[in-house]
């Protein structure tokens, strides 16, 4: 389970219940994570975030 997080330096997002190796989430400094509210990929989208190729289709 999990939502989505905002990679801020990079904006990216990506799905937390569906990482994989490639998205390297836990080397995301914590000033660059960005949590969304409400939690949702279009949400994300609206902010300018790009989602990940790795975690989201
Ligand atoms: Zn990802």
């Amino acid at each position: 389970m999990g939502g989505y997080l905002g990679n801020k330096s990079k904006m990216i997002a990506h799905h937390l219940g569906n990482m994989k190796s490639e998205c390297n989430i836990y080397e995301i400094k914590m000033k660059d994570r960005e949590y969304f509210t409400p939690d949702t990929l279009d949400n994300a989208k609206s902010k300018d975030y790009e989602s990940c190729k790795f975690c989201i289709d």
